[in-house]
């Protein structure tokens, strides 16, 4: 008798947990709606787009290197979303964190193509050249399509619009359908040297999604931000900003990030990677910010600047690769899921 209620009271406990658990484990695959995967890659770049038809892209594969982590990251993204194969591959621009991962990817998952800026423009920083002939040789196999984007573009994933906006260092001519509003933030913009690097030349995309509006430059640095956005805001206000370069603050200036006045910003820093003081209090300061999330603690922002707990993904300590995931709806509300507090935030359509 004395066993009996014990080991009922015991399976009563395990359904509970297992009700909550599923409950909590990942919000839901809601039908009409976008997912947003942002995938930890310890301060390089892969947010994996998932449209309601099953349509995906993903904008760029993180480090070549730690045995395929982030290849395996992004294909358990990939299969949280209940695809088998990534139809769109877009590359940002030839640095390490941002291409180099391509070939572990492409040896674990199926790729449709790849779409890019054309050709490295940084030949003289030789781990940039490895990672950039390790895609070429990829891209030589003839098993992928291969897109080489200009700016004014629509991208051919089906489900979302995807405009380009920047790519090898050229940027879009008029303004965006609705854009070309002045700027206040132009007055004191400051004058920024011309940025050499393959960042400048950087694939930067703005997704429409119904009325949800979402920008991604990349690692697009200052110079470039600054003639997007003066003397007139040639992108319009967003809702979701993907911080430009991990929150490096060589990008990120209040021309832009006040242009755009973003409700929620992602950050895809690492631990030591972005996540620079000066960029975060432009993010800080941004006129209708909500919330800052960070896939990362970050060391140099201390306690001072990091964001409150439950907005970051990987809280200083050993790392977990744990995600962020943003759900689109086309009515223009959204939420954001934190994959280590299992919480999620709704964000109502304004
Ligand atoms: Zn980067």
């Amino acid at each position: 008798m004395g066993q009996f209620p014990s080991s009922l009271l015991r399976l009563v406990v395990g359904l509970v947990v297992i009700l909550l658990s599923s409950a909590w484990a990942a919000p839901r695959l809601q039908r009409n709606a976008l997912q947003v995967y942002f995938v930890d890659v310890e301060g390089g770049q892969a947010t994996l787009f998932v449209t309601p038809a099953y349509q995906s892209f993903l904008i760029d594969t993180g480090w070549p290197g730690y045995e395929g982590r982030d290849a395996e990251r992004i294909v358990a993204a990939a299969k949280r979303a209940g695809i088998s194969q990534i139809d769109y591959v877009l590359i940002t621009h030839f640095h390490r964190d941002h291409v180099g991962g391509v070939p572990q990817l492409t040896a674990r998952i199926p790729v449709g193509a790849f779409i890019d800026h054309g050709v490295n423009r940084e030949t003289t920083d030789a781990a940039t050249n490895e990672v950039w002939g390790a895609y070429q040789k990829v891209l030589a196999t003839g098993k992928f399509g291969h897109i080489v984007a200009k700016p004014g573009d629509t991208l051919p994933v089906r489900g979302m619009k995807v405009t380009v906006i920047s790519s090898d260092g050229d940027l879009i001519g008029p303004p965006l359908p609705g854009a070309g509003q002045g700027n206040a933030r132009c007055k004191d913009a400051e004058q920024y040297p011309a940025d050499k690097t393959e960042n400048a030349r950087s694939l930067g995309t703005l997704i429409s999604f119904g009325k949800l509006r979402l920008l991604d430059l990349g690692d697009l640095t200052h110079d470039q931000e600054v003639k997007l956005m003066c003397p007139v805001n040639k992108l319009g206000k967003v809702d979701i900003y993907i911080v430009s370069h991990h929150g490096s603050s060589q990008s990120g200036s209040p021309a832009l990030v006040h242009g755009i006045a973003p409700r929620v910003a992602i950050m895809d820093n690492g631990a030591r990677k972005g996540g620079n003081p000066p960029s975060w209090e432009v993010i800080a300061k941004s006129p209708n910010l909500e919330d800052l999330w960070q896939l990362h603690y970050s060391e140099e922002g201390g306690g001072a600047r990091n964001v409150a707990d439950e907005f970051i993904a990987n809280p200083n300590g050993p790392d977990a690769g744990n995600y962020l995931q943003l759900t689109a709806r086309p009515d223009g509300s959204f939420a954001v899921f934190n994959s280590r507090t299992k919480r999620t935030k709704e964000y109502p359509a304004r």
